[in-house]
């Protein structure tokens, strides 16, 4: 062999069987090649395992859909490069021309956006209020519709659905349900008869908001028939970033209730606080979800929403003045991160939606950190004396 020749055909190194590296490797290769072409034709056909290239399925993020359908509590999963993805390419792989789709004005606004998006293909939409249980059950009846889309809590004003009406209700009349359990976490709601969880792994999952990821999970059959349309759609998820993310999964849990103890303490700071006027935290015994996020979820999330009483100016100024959260997009990562209500307007609601969102013009969204928890509250504190607000 010469040395051009043995450059692209280096030693191979096996790992005996009884010598297993204790961290699974990160698969980098696109090709997986077999012994003959009898085999690669089995397994292409399903009747043997093994891979065949990167972009349908690698051993790193198998790994990875494995681990998330067993903490999600369902069959099987199926990953991809993000939040956003997983959604467009969830919706286009349930629904066709022809189909009606029902979402929420609480939603994550690119949501929003893909259910606008789908009109080009011929599937129409609904938007209600998480909270119009009356109104999805009016839309039900009256319309057949293939899927629900919601969230709980829903981003950024954290409100709760209720799963097991919503549930019940797609049941009834057909519909699937599809939650996007990105602010609840990839261990919440497997207990409710939902179709399908989707994730932005990104947020919690990574947890240290250096790479990103989705995820749907669901029934076998399910996921059978979305895998095989996320293979040509594209959004392939890369082996180093499956590897991030499992490697977030290791401490996905001590995080989750570390930053819930302080996202509760930051709730009730800012809830007795003389500048704010409302706070949006399901851990509040006085926020309007707490009787059923109590219920259905164990932890109430890391972000708090609240609204200050100076409005959308001393939001601004607010933001100004911290310290130790980054003015960024995303949550759920251990540095804890605050948008102000200048980059949280949802301009595609009309006034009504935004009436029944519950965005008022001032609200400020904060994601929870691993920071000390007393750092923290000192930071919020002179934040809010530096609004100049009605309090001080
Ligand atoms: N779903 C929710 C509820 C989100 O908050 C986000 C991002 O903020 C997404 C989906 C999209 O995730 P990604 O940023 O990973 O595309």
């Amino acid at each position: 062999m010469k040395k051009p020749t043995l450059v692209n055909h280096p030693p191979v190194v096996d790992v005996p069987a009884d010598n297993r590296p204790v961290v699974a490797p990160i698969y980098q290769t696109v090709k997986f090649e077999f012994d003959s072409v009898d085999e690669a034709v089995r397994a292409g056909r399903g009747e043997r395992p093994g891979f065949a290239y990167m972009r349908a399925s690698n051993p790193t993020a198998r790994q990875l859909e494995l681990t998330l359908a067993q903490v999600q509590g369902r069959d099987d999963c199926v990953v991809c490069a993000s939040g956003i993805g997983v959604i467009a390419q969830t919706l286009l792989s349930l629904t066709r021309a022809g189909d009606h789709v029902l979402g929420f004005v609480e939603s994550y606004g690119p949501t929003r956006h893909l259910l606008r998006t789908l009109a080009k293909f011929g599937v129409t939409h609904t938007l209600l209020s998480i909270e119009d249980l009356a109104g999805v059950e009016r839309v039900l009846s009256q319309q057949p519709t293939r899927l629900i889309i919601f969230e709980s809590p829903t981003n950024p004003v954290n409100k709760i659905a209720d799963i097991a009406a919503l549930t019940r209700l797609a049941r009834a009349h057909g519909a699937l349900t599809v939650l996007d359990n990105t602010f609840a976490g990839v261990h919440q709601h497997g207990q409710y008869d939902v179709d399908l969880f989707l994730h932005s792994l990104t947020k919690l999952v990574s947890g240290h908001g250096d790479v990103m990821g989705g995820a749907a999970i669901g029934r076998a059959d399910l996921i059978k028939g979305m895998r095989s349309d996320f293979t040509v759609l594209g959004g392939t998820l890369d082996p180093h970033a499956a590897y991030l993310l499992q490697r977030g999964l290791k401490t996905y849990f001590v995080r989750f209730r570390a930053q819930c103890e302080s996202a509760q303490r930051v709730a009730e700071l800012l809830a007795r606080h003389p500048c704010v006027a409302r706070t949006h935290y399901p851990g509040l015994a006085a926020d309007s979800g707490h009787a059923l996020a109590s219920a259905q979820m164990s932890g109430f999330g890391v972000v708090v929403s609240f609204s200050l009483k100076g409005g959308a100016d001393a939001g601004r100024r607010f933001t100004d003045a911290l310290q130790l959260f980054s003015m960024a997009a995303s949550v759920g990562a251990t540095d804890s991160l605050v948008m102000p209500p200048q980059l949280l307007a949802s301009r595609d609601l009309n006034a009504e939606q935004q009436r029944i969102s519950g965005m008022g013009p001032g609200i400020v969204r904060l994601s929870i950190g691993l920071e000390d928890c007393e750092d923290l509250l000192a930071d919020l504190e002179q934040a809010l004396a530096a609004t100049g607000g009605s309090g001080y």
